[in-house]
């Protein structure tokens, strides 16, 4: 087993993951085979306020979550955001991971290209900044979105990204699978499968508590 380091840079990709996907996987595992950090933090919200609702409870979410990365110890199903409970705020998250992992270390989040044209919306966004890095992933079917307004440095090398514990951003293109936990719902409510978009495990607990039967996107 491949020992993981305190010091190497970590990345940390929020999400809903209501289920997770191949796409929300593929991603964390090329930022760990491909842009260098050494592990990736999965953390499911707890109650999305920017989101109208939720179709699956936070443990649930949860446990297909560490299913889903169970093989993967580089993957990390975190639960910070769900035992902190109410809404969360990204800037808490990274508060939270920031007095874990020493203060000179990389910490990126990383988002969506639809997530980030969002992100001046979210409480405290400025904050984030002061915490940790931003990398902004493309997202098949969704146009760049203009972030120059972003207070950060954008960095256009990835040694030197990685060399910075916060306040750069930088855009990559990692895997370009368009799936989205919406499409599986959308399947799953219709009575179709969605096998081969997210693990057989997942699969498996949607099926045990009849997840997405009803639709509601
Ligand atoms: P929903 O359809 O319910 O919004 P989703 O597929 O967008 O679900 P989220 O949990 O909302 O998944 O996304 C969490 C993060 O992962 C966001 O930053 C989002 O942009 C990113 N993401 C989701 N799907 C992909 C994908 N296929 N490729 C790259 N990034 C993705
Ligand atoms: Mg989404």
């Amino acid at each position: 087993m491949t020992a993981i380091s305190a010091s190497k840079p970590i990345a940390v990709l929020g999400g809903t993951f209501d289920p997770v996907h191949a796409g929300h996987l593929r991603t964390a595992l090329a930022l760990q085979q491909q842009a260098g950090f050494s592990r990736v933090h999965l953390v499911p919200c707890a109650d999305p306020y920017h989101k109208a609702r939720t179709c699956a409870a936070a443990d649930l979410r949860l446990r297909m979550l560490q299913v889903a990365v169970a093989a993967e110890p580089c993957l990390l199903a975190d639960p910070r955001d769900i035992i902190r409970g109410g809404a969360t705020y990204t800037v808490d998250t990274l508060r939270s991971l920031r007095q874990e992992i020493p203060q000179g270390v990389h910490i990126s989040w990383v988002i969506g290209d639809d997530a980030a044209r969002e992100m001046h919306h979210w409480h405290d966004w400025q904050g984030i900044f002061a915490l940790a890095n931003v990398l902004v992933v493309a997202r098949p079917g969704v146009p760049a979105p203009d972030l120059q307004h972003w207070p950060a440095t954008w960095c256009a090398d990835q040694q030197d990204y990685l060399a910075s514990p916060c306040g750069l951003a930088r855009r990559v293109e990692l895997t370009q699978l368009d799936i989205s936990s919406t499409e599986i719902r959308q399947l799953i409510a219709a009575g179709h499968s969605a096998r081969y978009l997210t693990p057989d495990g997942v699969l498996d607990i949607i099926a045990e508590h009849h997840l997405y039967e009803r639709s509601s996107t």
